[in-house]
């Protein structure tokens, strides 16, 4: 059980919360991604979908030590925070990451989004232990033995460390983390909220670089992005890409799995199926996000996964309840 990488999908949708028959295959909940490794939960975004993702950590007997990386603090990436029940649980300890210009950045966002005039509770009435720090793109978040800290450099660290590398890329209004997880020579990389462009994003694919799985933002289709889609507006220059600019950055870079994520509020199930089915037939090891959505890496190494290229996944979807 704690002897590999998981990763599960709590909220998938961009921009706002979409409950409704039309929602149901993928989920309407926004940004929220689950990563344990070996037992070391580390938590990407707090859109809504953190709010099951609380109330499933909160069932656990003993003492959550719980990491939260911020992509940026757009609101749905961060509107699920104020209802994280393990936040309210004086002995969890939660450690928290994201961008910002200052080291108290985050934690000045974190406290205005519950001041008294928008939220009933404070950051203070979050009785857990908490670190919330606003972290260098350079710097190097690390989770081993000892603790969880920002170091200078992934290197000599113990082979059990979790080691998440942060990319800022300006490719969404006010930039964003792109970060990769490593952990005991498996990677993930979560790319949310980044528009591809011509002659692609080269420090994005360096990046992401051969790694396991690639969880890119694909919010619109390629008729949307171009104001072909009726009723809506071209989307050039919001942030976001589609489910082509994702395949070439996962094709570019070479990465196993690609996921296609931030799905558009207003698409249906059937527009994210069909995004999904244009993904594949270009880089066919592609699947959209859906709520509940599970991939196990296995840590058994085969001779193969030694060198340089792709690493050899197995690869387990589990259907949500
Ligand atoms: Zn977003
Ligand atoms: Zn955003």
């Amino acid at each position: 059980m704690n002897d590999e990488l998981k990763i599960k999908f709590w909220g998938v949708r961009g921009s706002y919360p979409t409950p409704g028959a039309g929602t149901v295959k993928y989920g309407g909940n926004t940004a929220c991604v689950e990563i344990n490794a070996g037992g070391r939960t580390i938590i990407l975004d707090a859109g809504t979908g953190i709010i099951p993702l609380g109330r499933e950590l909160a069932k656990q007997k003993h003492p959550l030590e719980l990491l939260l990386l911020f992509s940026h603090l757009h609101h749905d990436h961060t509107q699920g925070f104020p209802f994280f029940v393990p936040a309210y649980i004086p002995n969890t300890r939660l450690h928290i990451f994201g961008p910002g210009g200052t080291p108290e950045t985050l934690k000045h966002i974190l406290e205005h989004n519950q001041s008294a005039e928008t939220f009933p509770l404070s950051l203070r009435d979050m009785s857990a232990a908490k670190t919330i720090e606003s972290v260098c793109e350079s710097r190097v978040i690390v989770w081993d033995e000892e603790n969880v800290r920002v170091v200078e450099s992934g290197l000599g660290l113990s082979p059990e460390a979790v080691v998440i590398h942060i990319h800022k890329s300006h490719a969404h209004p006010g930039g964003v983390y792109i970060y990769r997880i490593s952990w005991r020579g498996k990677s993930v990389v979560y790319a949310t909220d980044t528009e591809g462009y011509v002659g692609m994003d080269r420090k994005l694919v360096a990046f992401a670089r051969n790694a396991d799985v690639l969880i890119h933002d694909a919010q619109y289709s390629e008729e949307h992005y171009r104001g072909q889609l009726a009723g809506f507006p071209s989307t050039q220059g919001y942030g976001h890409s589609t489910a082509a600019m994702a395949c070439e950055v996962a094709e570019a870079a070479e990465t196993g799995e690609l996921v296609l994520f931030h799905h558009d509020p207003a698409y249906s199930d059937d527009l994210v199926a069909a995004q999904e089915s244009v993904a594949q037939r270009i880089f066919p090891d592609s699947r959209a996000a859906y709520e509940g959505f599970e991939i196990k890496l296995s840590p058994t190494p085969s001779p193969l996964s030694m060198g340089e290229g792709k690493r050899r996944m197995d690869v387990k979807y589990v259907e949500n309840d």
